[in-house]
């Protein structure tokens, strides 16, 4: 039975835990609530995948900091997938993407989604200052914040964290997204796991973050930011068995995708090779929930070629999440 649980303070021990064993302090998913000056919180949300630690980490260090002093501004902090951080997965076989549930999700009700809507209904009544969902990703990226709105507060809150800023609305479901009808809200994504400059950067961000008394509502300068929009998620075909490595599996992905990570790609460029005939092995969805994958994506004596040129973000050699997320996005830039 999955509830949500709220506390007023961290447990003894939760500063220094690994969040691996988190689940002895949490047992549940737990939203919890600090006491700083300006009474709006920040709200922040970390291992929303189980496997992405980064955020974790920064917040534990984030809280040491104030230990003795009072917090600038109240902060509030969703520990979402304590189940999976024990098994160090993104998620359990037998749970949903805690990032798909929440509030807008097209997934049918479950467990998690009624915990997401206490959530969101929760943070609504406290009058969040700004919502920061914090996420590690397995491909060669670099450090880039996702807005679900455009609007300048929410180009700020990016702008602060790095210049690259990407903006989405699909896939549906997600933290930024639900949050962003209530307060500025963003999703960073943080490199690999484990990297320690990575934990500092968030640190740094989320301590700013704490200081600011407003976020501005003037235009972000084109100078201060690269924008860019996702214009398809791409899936590999549930039917097709795919590799990185085994020469006659139905799509042989190419070992060097990952260096086409938020590198602009021409019309043309190859991802793989082909040994079934037939339909296309991968499927490009628009923001429209569309299927897109004849205008991105053809076959070309038994090699997969994109049709157009796109910047694919989120490439990863990692089969698993391949397969539970998705091959890539694809991405082009904006007018801020
Ligand atoms: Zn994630």
């Amino acid at each position: 039975m999955l509830r949500l649980q709220q506390l007023d303070g961290l447990p003894d021990g939760s500063l220094e835990i690994h969040p691996q064993n988190l689940y002895q302090l949490l047992p549940q998913p737990t939203l919890i609530h600090l006491q700083g000056n300006q009474p709006e919180p920040l709200f922040i949300t970390v291992l929303m995948h189980g496997n992405e630690p980064t955020g974790f980490y920064a917040v534990q260090k984030l809280v040491q900091k104030y230990q003795h002093k009072a917090l600038p501004r109240s902060l509030s902090l969703f520990f979402a997938n304590i189940e999976a951080a024990r098994h160090n997965v993104r998620q359990l076989e037998n749970q949903p993407d805690f990032n798909r549930v929440w509030p807008g999700t097209q997934l049918p009700p479950c467990a998690e989604s009624r915990l997401m809507q206490q959530v969101v209904d929760k943070m609504q009544g406290l009058h969040p200052f700004a919502s920061i969902d914090i996420h590690n990703n397995t491909g060669l990226n670099p450090h880039y914040g996702c807005i679900n709105k455009l609007d300048n507060r929410y180009i700020q809150l990016a702008a602060l964290f790095a210049r690259l800023t990407v903006y989405f609305t699909h896939p549906k479901g997600v933290q930024s997204g639900a949050m962003a009808e209530i307060c500025p809200a963003i999703t960073l994504e943080c490199g690999r796991p484990d990297q320690a400059y990575g934990t500092q950067h968030v640190l740094d961000y989320l301590d700013t973050c704490l200081h600011l008394p407003e976020l501005s509502n003037t235009a972000v300068s084109i100078k201060d930011v690269d924008l860019f929009h996702t214009i398809a998620q791409v899936k590999i075909q549930p039917e097709t068995d795919f590799s990185f490595h085994i020469d006659n599996s139905d799509l042989l992905l190419d070992h060097d995708l990952e260096q086409m990570n938020f590198t602009e790609v021409n019309s043309g460029t190859r991802f793989g090779r082909v040994n079934v005939n037939g339909q296309l092995p991968v499927i490009a969805i628009n923001p429209e929930g569309q299927d897109v994958s004849e205008k991105f994506f053809h076959l070309e004596q038994q090699e997969l070629r994109i049709s157009r040129p796109a910047m694919p973000s989120m490439l990863t050699l990692d089969e698993k999440v391949i397969r539970q997320d998705c091959l890539c996005y694809l991405m082009e830039r904006m007018q801020a």
